[in-house]
């Protein structure tokens, strides 16, 4: 066992000693092995287990991570954020005044930080001036460093230069120092085109890739990160790790915020960050501070400043902090990417003389009870994404029509108990869609009510609403059958109902006709274009001689 990889770069002190046994977890059987209170801490609600000591690598959370990287739960080392993978990785493997680590600078310093704390060398291979990885510097100063050289980092895309390496550098230096640990850290991976190195985890046993949820997934606060490696290594820092890094409140957090109805929220959480990533890459060009932008494939900006002390007086201004490097990069200032308007901000303390635009009104919900799990993202300025998945096909087309023709951007998902039936899937949707366009319209500046008819075929609708603050609903039609697709004719009024009570709307409908489908398709519809000219906003005048609505 002690010959073979990687036991035979791993610190002896690491072989020697047996791993701490008492891990935690809960069980059917009588706890009474860890000195626990048996009861739960006041208040009692959402305090679930928290008298029980996690498992060192919570089970389920193992579970989701390992289906949202791609890889095997086994591969996987959750910690509190991927900063402890890395401080595990060094204490593993780095001998004190023997061992030692390489490192590309300009990069993310905590891993020297680590080398230092755990007193192993560090080994520098600089990035070329244009910041990609100095391939042939790499592999000769490897080469030198022989079997004390442990662990290599690499960055990618790199902090704070933004560039990606090269895959194919990687793979070469993979297999030419199979001995040694290639850490890949993919901190920024979801803002970057490549791919993650994750499926070369099975060719290559001494890659380890880091990632967290600090970054794309918006979770800094609660402390989540995972290395991704052969799962020899994982059982090699398992041991190392403390017994119950990762507290219950943060699994929970973790969890509700990575459902899978979430996902599709962040899809579009990303989108919109890489496409102003591009809107302050050609914006900045205009600044008189800007000298260079280099190009990035994560959320921030290197740039490389000019008359930094009126810029830092500008920023001191409008009171915003971007990272100064100039101590150990000359002139270069790292800007994080922030959400549209924080960026417009951003712009004028950079002297960027952009044309004055409302903000996009947009607002998300998420809604989570044991019946349902939705999320919603709605842009009332930007109709052009709408996708919605709530299991029932037809609500999916009605839900689309009524974003169509609302004229707002509508991301939608669902997962419902519809193995039950369609209601709480109906019902809650609409609930939770109210909620979300009622948080968009804010104020509601500018926004007033109005009415529309709609023939489809034999059917004829009348909507009117008025987004009056107060709910109100009424409906009036008879339908022919009681579904159209799977969807119950009686849920039709219901959704109305449970809209018009989130949204803080009154909403009238009168229906005739002599098919089910085209009378609801016709309500949505015709409730869609009686929104559109309501959401829109044209001055900031409200639409109410109160002046309030
Ligand atoms: C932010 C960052 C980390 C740390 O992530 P946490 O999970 O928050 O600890 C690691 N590596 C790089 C390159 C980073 O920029």
């Amino acid at each position: 066992m002690r010959n073979t990889w990687p036991n035979t770069i791993a610190r002896k002190a690491i072989l020697d000693f047996k791993a701490y046994d008492a891990r935690g977890g809960i069980s059917n059987a009588l706890h009474l092995d860890a000195n626990e209170s048996p009861w739960r801490p006041p208040p009692v609600k959402s305090a679930d287990n928290f008298n029980r000591y996690p498992e060192q690598q919570p089970t389920n959370l193992c579970a989701r991570l390992a289906n949202l990287y791609g890889a095997k739960p086994e591969q996987i080392m959750v910690g509190r954020g991927a900063d402890e993978a890395i401080e595990v990785l060094l204490r593993t493997f780095c001998e004190a005044g023997e061992d030692s680590i390489l490192v590309c600078p300009p990069t993310f310093g905590y891993y020297e930080t680590c080398a230092s704390i755990q007193g192993a060398g560090i080994i520098k291979a600089p990035l070329n001036p244009d910041f990609t990885y100095d391939e042939g510097l790499i592999k000769s100063k490897m080469r030198t460093a022989g079997s004390a050289l442990k662990i290599a980092f690499f960055c990618s895309p790199n902090n704070p230069t933004g560039n990606a390496i090269n895959p194919q550098i990687v793979e070469e230096i993979c297999a030419e120092f199979s001995q040694t640990l290639i850490v890949i850290d993919e901190a920024y991976a979801e803002f970057s085109g490549q791919d993650s190195f994750t499926d070369k985890l099975e060719k290559y046993p001494n890659l380890v890739i880091l990632r967290t949820l600090s970054k794309a997934y918006s979770l800094a606060g609660v402390r989540l990160g995972a290395a991704i490696a052969d799962p020899r290594i994982v059982n090699l820092m398992l041991k190392v790790l403390p017994p119950y890094p990762i507290a219950r409140p943060v699994e929970v957090a973790v969890m509700n915020a990575l459902t899978p109805a979430a996902m599709p929220i962040h899809a579009a959480r990303l989108k919109l960050w890489m496409s102003e990533r591009a809107r302050m890459e050609t914006a900045l060009t205009a600044s008189p501070f800007v000298k260079t932008i280099y190009p990035s494939e994560a959320n921030f900006l290197l740039l490389e400043i000019v008359e930094d002390e009126k810029l830092r007086r500008k920023l001191r201004e409008y009171q915003i902090k971007i990272r100064d490097f100039r101590q150990s990069l000359q002139d270069k200032m790292r800007l994080s990417i922030g959400c549209p308007e924080e960026n417009d901000i951003a712009l004028c303390a950079f002297g960027v003389n952009i044309p004055v635009t409302n903000p996009q009104r947009t607002a998300e919900a998420h809604r989570k009870t044991k019946e349902t799990d939705i999320a919603v993202r709605v842009n009332l300025d930007d109709p052009s994404k709408i996708s919605v998945h709530t299991g029932i096909g037809f609500y999916d087309h009605m839900l689309e029509a009524l974003a169509k023709h609302g004229k707002f951007g509508l991301v939608l998902s669902c997962e419902g108990d519809l193995e039950i039936d369609a209601h709480h899937t109906i019902e809650d949707c609409a609930l939770t869609l109210g909620t979300a366009l009622s948080a968009a319209l804010g104020d509601k500046a500018g926004v007033g009510r109005f009415g529309f008819t709609i023939p489809m075929d034999e059917t004829l609708a009348n909507v009117a609403v008025d987004l009056s603050g107060r709910s109100a609903m009424v409906f009036k039609g008879i339908f022919p059958t009681d579904h159209a697709g799977g969807f119950p004719a009686e849920m039709c009024p219901h959704f109305f109902e449970s809209l018009a009570q989130t949204l803080g709307a009154a909403i009238q409908i009168d229906v005739q006709g002599a098919n089910t489908h085209h009378m609801i398709e016709a309500c949505f519809k015709g409730l869609g274009h009686a929104l559109a000219p309501a959401f829109k906003r044209d001055g900031i005048e409200i639409a109410s001689t109160k002046g309030v609505l």
